[in-house]
């Protein structure tokens, strides 16, 4: 016989899991993700609501990190309350953070003071000169302004945004790209472009091939 309070609990569960999974399957295809598996990115972090997304998102990122980077990774949660956040946004949700190197330390130390948006875009390895215009921009308003003065520029300079600057969300813009320069000609974030087009390219090679492989 079933029991129907464990048979809802059981459901329950299942339920979570596989929305992680397909959360797990969709972050696969975001650039900054991608520029630090196939790439030179040291360090990222995801977003969960609840601390238990968090422990499961961290468990099954772990496991592709790790058998994809073959090398030693560390992970990390973060509870991002109002006193620890200190200028992010976001406040009550929990950051996930993955490296290549060991940041715990350094993570508790830079998170809750006031440099924490320039301890961080150090951490994910952007370069300082993009930090330090984003930091003009963004006062406390997150990434809104400096994505806002981005967009303008890439408008003024007549070119295409590529590093995937969206406007979509007005809690977190550009978090879903790979970072916003602090000019589109930006040299050293155009270093970065040209290694993270070269991943898209091999990425979008592999998968024309695997369905080909599957349409056979
Ligand atoms: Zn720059």
């Amino acid at each position: 016989m079933i029991n129907q309070s464990v048979l809802e609990l059981k459901i329950k569960r299942t339920t979570q899991i596989y929305s992680s999974l397909i959360c797990v399957i969709e972050s696969l295809n975001i650039p900054y993700i991608q520029w630090f598996i196939f790439g030179d990115k040291p360090s990222i972090s995801v977003e969960a609501k609840s601390l238990e997304e968090a422990y499961q998102l961290e468990t099954m990122l772990y496991i592709i990190f790790r058998y994809a980077l073959q090398t030693k990774i560390y992970s990390h949660i973060l509870e991002m309350s109002k006193e620890t956040s200190g200028t992010l946004k976001n406040s009550d949700s929990y950051k996930i953070f993955f490296s290549k190197k060991r940041i715990k330390k350094n993570l508790s130390k830079v998170v809750g003071e006031k440099n924490t948006i320039a301890n961080l875009g150090k951490i994910y390895g952007y370069p300082e000169c993009c930090i330090k215009k984003y930091l003009e921009d963004a006062k406390d308003t997150g990434s809104f302004e400096p994505a806002i003065r981005y967009r303008l520029q890439c408008k003024r300079l007549n070119v295409q945004d590529r590093f995937f600057v969206s406007l979509a969300d007005q809690e977190n813009v550009g978090a879903l790209g790979l970072f916003i320069p602090c000019s589109p000609k930006c040299p050293e974030a155009l270093k970065i472009l040209k290694q993270y087009e070269k991943i898209q390219k091999a990425v979008i090679e592999r998968t024309r091939i695997t369905q080909k492989d599957h349409a056979r």
